[in-house]
Parts: structure tokens; sequence; C-alpha cells
């Protein structure tokens, strides 16, 4: 089971999105995926038409449920954990807790498994929410946005990153940097896209996620790109980013 967080304390980068359209894509696919919804804006959850006042992800940071009693069904092979507005609540109350990081990574080994993928969708900050998917994850994909300033934000990302690997989950990696929101028509994307490149090289994937209207329409029809446009550039592009990490991934564990 491999777990990938999408993180970048950046908003409006397209973690959701992809969190969302990589899980369908992967499921698509064959394989057994798991999204978690990590994010007390909910945006995950509603994108796949999901509501979570019957049980979520607040329940399971405030003890009072596992997740496999929250766990919903999308399709046969695609799960979420819904999340919900309360959880806006969770930074504040357990700041004397011990060990309040590792919350997730214990529920998610005692109850989740089964899965090929567990996918994590985290907020924009650097928070406890976002601390606990980096513990529980096996890597990073950071999505950054085809603009020029999103690659100063990487640098208090990075740190984060590197700080979770020292202290509290040493095996964590990053498995790459998605170029989201691509407009090909701008010189600004192409430069920015060429800096990423040669500063991150081969950690950047080869597929580029470029903006799309069906992209941004589809959450607002509680549907993943593949049910409300499969034709359109946006379904392409997450079904090749799909394909290019279980390739990566198989290349992996066959080391
Ligand atoms: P937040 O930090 O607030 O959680 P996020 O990083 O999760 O944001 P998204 O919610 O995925 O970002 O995307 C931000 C907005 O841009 C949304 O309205 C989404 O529908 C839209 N969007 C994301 N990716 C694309 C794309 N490739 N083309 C067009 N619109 C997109
Ligand atoms: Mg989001």
């Amino acid at each position: 089971m491999k777990i990938y967080s999408l993180a970048n304390q950046k908003g409006g980068v397209g973690k959701t999105t992809t969190c969302l359209n990589l899980a369908m894509a992967l499921s698509k696919i064959g394989k057994r995926v798991c999204v978690v919804d990590c994010d007390p804006q909910s945006n995950l959850s509603s994108g796949l038409g999901v509501n979570g006042s019957s049980g979520n992800i607040y329940d399971v940071f405030s003890q009072r449920k596992e997740l496999d009693e929250i766990i919903r069904e999308v399709n046969h092979n695609l799960f979420i954990v819904p999340s919900t507005f309360d959880l806006v609540g969770f930074e504040t109350e357990v700041k004397e807790e011990e060990k309040k990081e590792k919350i997730l990574k214990e529920k998610i080994i005692k109850t989740i498994k089964n899965f090929d993928y567990v996918l994590i969708d985290t907020p924009p900050s650097l928070g406890l929410l976002t601390l606990n998917a980096l513990v529980a994850s096996n890597s990073v994909i950071i999505p950054v946005q085809g603009e020029y300033y999103s690659l100063e934000g990487l640098t208090q990302l990075l740190k984060t990153i590197k700080k979770v690997k020292e202290l509290l989950n040493p095996s964590l990696r990053i498995r790459g940097f998605l170029l989201t929101l691509f407009d090909r028509r701008l010189r600004l994307a192409h430069a920015v896209e060429a800096e990423l490149r040669r500063v991150f090289k081969d950690k950047v994937f080869k597929t580029v996620v470029p903006r799309s209207v069906r992209l941004a329409e589809a959450p607002s029809f509680g549907k993943s790109v593949f049910d409300y446009a499969p034709n359109s550039k946006g379904a392409l592009a997450y079904m090749e980013l799909a394909k290019e990490i279980l390739k990566g991934d198989e290349k992996k564990s066959s080391w």
C-alpha cells in the first residue's frame, strides 16, 4: 500500500483537483484507492458528492471513531474518508496531546488495509493537519502552479518536509513536483517549467496538467473530470499522470 500526500501550503495550486482526479484515474486502471480528506474546507468530499455529516475525519482525530467506520464507497475501486468544517477545531484542541502528529498514521495502520493507494489531501497551511498527513505518508506529491512566484513558496514546504523526515518520518520522500494550471500561451508558464526542471530535475513529473475549464467545473457537479468530461484535456492529463506514477512505482518495487 502506497500512501501519498498532496501538499503545498500555497492555496489554490490544484492539490484537491489532483487528489480527486488522480485517485479516480488510478481506480479506473483497476487499482484500489482510498482518498482521505484532511482539509476542513472539505472540497475533496464535496467534489466527489460526499457529505461527512454522518461520520468524518474529525471523529477520527478526536478519537470518537475509527477510519473504517466512516469510510464511504465512491465506486467499487474508490473509497473516501470525508471531512467536515468541524475539523478546523482539531489544530487548537489537541495542542497539548502527546504524539499529536502521529494520530492519522496510527489510525491508518490500524484499520486501512487492502488498498493499492491512499491519497491524502491537505489544507493550504503547514499546521498539524498537514503534519499528520506527512507523518502518515511514504511520499509527497507537490502541485506547483505554473506562475512565477509559486517557486519561492516551495522553500518553506521543503524545510518542513526535511524537518518531518528528521524528527517524525525518516522514510518520507518527495514523489514528485506536478505542474498544474499550466497555460501554454503564457511565456511565464514556460519559464516556471524550465526553472522547476532545472532545480528538481527528474523529480518533476513529465506530465503537465493544463488549465482546463472542465477541471474547474466538474466539482460543482460532485463528479471527477472522467465522469463530467471524459475526453477533455484535463481528463487525459490526469490519466497520463496516473500511468506515469504507476510506471515509476513498479520500477522502484522491482529494484
Ligand atoms: P486549497 O489550497 O484552497 O485547498 P487547492 O490547492 O486544493 O486549493 P484546487 O481546489 O484543486 O486547489 O484548485 C483551485 C481552483 O482551481 C479550484 O476552483 C479548481 O477547480 C481550479 N482548478 C484546479 N486545477 C485546475 C486546472 N488544471 N484548470 C482549471 N482550473 C483548475
Ligand atoms: Mg484543496
